[in-house]
């Protein structure tokens, strides 16, 4: 017998082994075997049973299989191949990322032993009729600490434990175990994170509102029929849909299926976790990146198991090992954190997710107050089924919450009249006080990005745009030039500002750890939290920072883009964005779709119980049409006016974009073997495909590796661009040893 088996290495192809007799039976498909290539020994899955493509090579044996049962499912395999298809990568590739600790290592369940009465003495009547015959006194103790646990209900803890409580050694327990009165077991244990306790009873569901109630009709009969359905749920912040959610999820495991919710690693907090527990108790499976790796393989084996039927999880979640499935939910579908930058598979998990719930007969939820305009696209040509919930749940004490009033702070006027130098204008810190004087808290917003070599006129907020391509213009020192990052057109610094003649030119934005020096100057008393890439690159900084701010024991929190992202903090009345035109110069098509949705996610945080919230935006651009949709609250409008634009230069929706990148140590290698890779792609360029550039990366140098991209238009329906990327990547042939070339379809804001 032979077999095909995945490896994980960037190989498009399968590797074919020998099956020794002995093996034969447990080598099934879907399993992990360890296998040689070359001189070492690797894990793969595999795949396929039959001959290889060339029968005159001798196969080398496969060493071992490493699961009883296939640790890939046949549905998940189908997923896979599918993934690595599309996103032109390996097939173990995407595998690995589907296995809970890569394929290579061999994890084991976790085991204790345990000491415990035989059943005919298990009682504490029994044991006391023990206790009056037995003389040694050693074996009294163990015992006797046994009677205690059975007395009080409670379980017999581990050996080692009983044995250390009664002062007893293995000598002892052996003696007991040949009187046969105690006999020793090994039962395996489940490590699971701490999420604290279970309530005693479940949460219930609150009493839905309409349109709480038309949206769950609607996706229960799509449950009920078991046909694949995609829903875009669009709701406002704090309208109800994750209790929507909640609903969906009940109405599928009471069908006896499964169900997978993705969320934003960022927003996978205790919080989250424990709505979800409340609701449906064990039944959940948390899968994230913070824990350990034997926490991660258990969690994996209770859903391969199906002891576990909810996995909840980020990103890699969509890939748990669930059995008929019913249902996929992707919270924030909008969230550029679902697509993989690094390493393959360079997947999109909502993209996935909706291909999963097709193949499985699955309804796919994807909820969001601000839909990425391919999903609002989707949504109007009837591929998704739209469900609004345009209103915020009322709560006690009010009729309704109220949205938030959105302010403009025009920094153009602040400059001139207040003659004002710093990050926080006049009105800002006003609102600030009055917070303060209240014990109300703040956030403020500061989206900079440390390294955006963006000029703008500090006296209109005029960008330097490309005219092409609609994107922000960089600043290349070396050539002191503007260069687009798409098409390469260059243009010299004007020296005076074209809209209104200042000469009043200056880099984008201000950090946040600036703006936190600006509060401890005006408000020294006040207490700040930052929160932004130096402060929380330790494993559990995020929870520790909104934790102590959620407490109450800050004021103020100041920071980047992650403080929008699905908080939810009852004492935070004003909402400040220290520079609301930054994420729209990042030279990204997709940058002012970005700003609005970080614009509107920010400005539901304020206000959410019943105090009223403000939202602050400071701008230079006060009359860019971006302010008057956010201040109306209508994000659905701006996404509308984008859409129409995006047409135009067949962005996606209307195409698709793929980024090559070429990466390594020398800068002048680096371009070369992307020259050499535009060359060999420009041979067979079908006409319906567009390539721009080389150009250099926006960040041209990420940690010691320089970069370059190529960028290919390609129509929204045109099934040959996978085969067309393989068949490139083949005539290019092997990349230098330190270099790569990494291809990622459907690319989202590579810099
Ligand atoms: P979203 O996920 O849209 O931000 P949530 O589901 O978190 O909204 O709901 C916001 C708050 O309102 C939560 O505290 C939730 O428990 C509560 N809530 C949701 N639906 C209702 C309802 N129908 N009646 C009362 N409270 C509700
Ligand atoms: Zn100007
Ligand atoms: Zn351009």
């Amino acid at each position: 017998m032979t077999v095909g088996v995945a490896l994980p290495l960037p190989v498009n192809q399968l590797y074919h082994y020998r099956v020794p007799p002995a093996l034969v039976a447990a080598a099934r498909v879907g399993c992990r075997v360890r296998v040689p290539l070359q001189n070492r020994t690797v894990v793969g899955v595999i795949t396929e049973h039959g001959e290889p493509p060339d029968l005159n090579v001798t196969l080398r044996p496969i060493r071992a299989v490493l699961d009883k049962k296939p640790a890939v499912s046949a549905s998940l395999l189908l997923l896979t191949r599918w993934i690595a298809n599309y996103y032109v990568c390996a097939w173990g590739e995407v595998l690995r990322t589907a296995l809970p600790s890569g394929h290579a290592r061999h994890r084991r369940p976790k085991k204790e032993r345990f000491l415990r009465p035989t059943s005919a003495f298990a009682t504490a009547h029994g044991l006391k009729d023990v206790l009056e015959q037995l003389r040694g006194s050693k074996e009294k103790a163990i015992i006797r600490a046994c009677l205690q646990y059975i007395a009080a209900g409670e379980p017999i803890p581990r050996k080692a434990q009983l044995l250390s409580e009664a002062a007893a050694s293995s000598a002892t327990a052996r003696r007991l175990v040949a009187k046969g009165i105690c006999e020793e077991s090994e039962i395996e244990v489940l490590r699971r994170p701490d999420y604290g306790p279970l309530p005693s009873t479940p949460s219930r569901p609150p009493p839905f509102n309409k349109s709480q109630k038309a949206a769950r009709t609607q996706l229960n009969a799509a449950l009920e029929k078991q046909s694949f359905t995609t829903f875009l749920l669009h709701g406002v912040t704090g309208s109800g849909k994750t209790e929507v959610y909640l609903a969906a999820l009940e109405t599928t495991l009471r069908q006896n299926r499964s169900a997978i919710v993705l969320v934003p690693e960022i927003s996978l907090t205790p919080q989250t976790v424990q709505r979800f527990r409340a609701r449906f108790g064990d039944q959940i499976a948390v899968l994230h990146s913070r824990m350990s790796h034997g926490e991660r393989y258990d969690a994996w084996r209770l859903l391969r198991s199906g002891q576990c039927t909810v996995a909840i999880g980020p990103r890699s979640a969509v890939l748990a090992p669930v059995a008929k499935l019913g249902l996929i939910v992707v919270d924030e579908e909008h969230d550029t954190s679902y697509k993989q930058y690094d390493p393959a598979p360079r997947y999109h998990a909502r993209d996935v997710a909706v291909m999963r719930a097709k193949m499985s007969d699955a309804v796919c939820i994807l909820g969001t107050a601000t839909p990425s305009l391919e999903s609002l696209y989707n949504a109007r040509t009837g591929k998704y089924t739209l469900l609004s919930m345009k209103e915020r749940v009322p709560v006690p004490g009010r009729r309704a919450a109220l949205l938030p009033e959105i302010d403009l702070v025009d920094l153009r006027y602040a400059r001139r009249e207040q003659s004002f130098r710093g990050a926080l204008s006049e009105q800002l810190r006003e609102s600030i006080e009055a917070r303060l004087k209240r014990q109300e808290q703040v956030i403020l917003l500061q989206n900079r990005r440390g390294y955006a070599p963006i000029w703008e006129c500090q006296s209109c907020g005029w960008l330097p745009e490309c005219t092409d391509c609609s994107v922000t213009l960089t600043y290349h020192k070396a050539q002191t030039a503007l260069r687009c990052h798409y098409c390469g057109q260059t243009r010299r610094l004007p020296s005076t500002c074209p809209d209104c003649a200042a000469r009043d030119f200056d880099r984008l934005g201000t950090g946040t750890q600036r703006v936190q020096e600006e509060l401890k100057e005006y408000f020294p008393h006040a207490r700040v939290l930052r929160m932004d890439l130096d402060t929380t690159y330790r494993k559990d900084a995020h929870y520790t920072i909104l934790d102590k701010f959620g407490r109450g024991e800050a004021d103020i929190l100041v920071g980047t883009q992650m403080v929008a992202k699905g908080l939810d903090f009852s004492r935070v009345t004003l909402v400040g964005v220290v520079s609301a035109d930054v994420g729209m110069g990042l030279p990204d098509f997709r940058a002012e779709e970005h700003a609005a949705q970080l614009l509107m996610q920010v400005s539901g945080r304020a206000g959410r119980h019943t105090l009223r919230g403000e939202v602050l935006l400071q701008t230079r651009r006060p009359d860019h049409p971006i302010f008057a949709y956010v201040q109306q609250h209508d994000y659905i409008g701006f996404a509308l006016a984008l859409l129409e634009a995006r047409d135009q230069l067949f962005y996606p929706p209307y195409g698709r974009m793929v980024n090559i990148e070429a990466r390594g140590p020398q800068e002048k290698r680096t371009r070369e073997i992307a020259m050499r890779w535009r060359d060999v792609a420009t041979r067979q360029l079908p006409s319906q495909l567009k390539m721009l550039g080389p150009e250099p990366a926006f960040i041209a140098r990420v940690k010691t590796k320089w970069r370059f991209h190529i960028m290919i238009k390609a129509p929204r329906v045109y099934p040959g661009l996978s085969d067309w990327l393989r068949q490139v990547q083949r005539d290019f042939g092997a990349v230098p040893s330190g270099y790569r070339i990494a291809i990622s379809v459907d690319v989202i804001g590579s810099f």
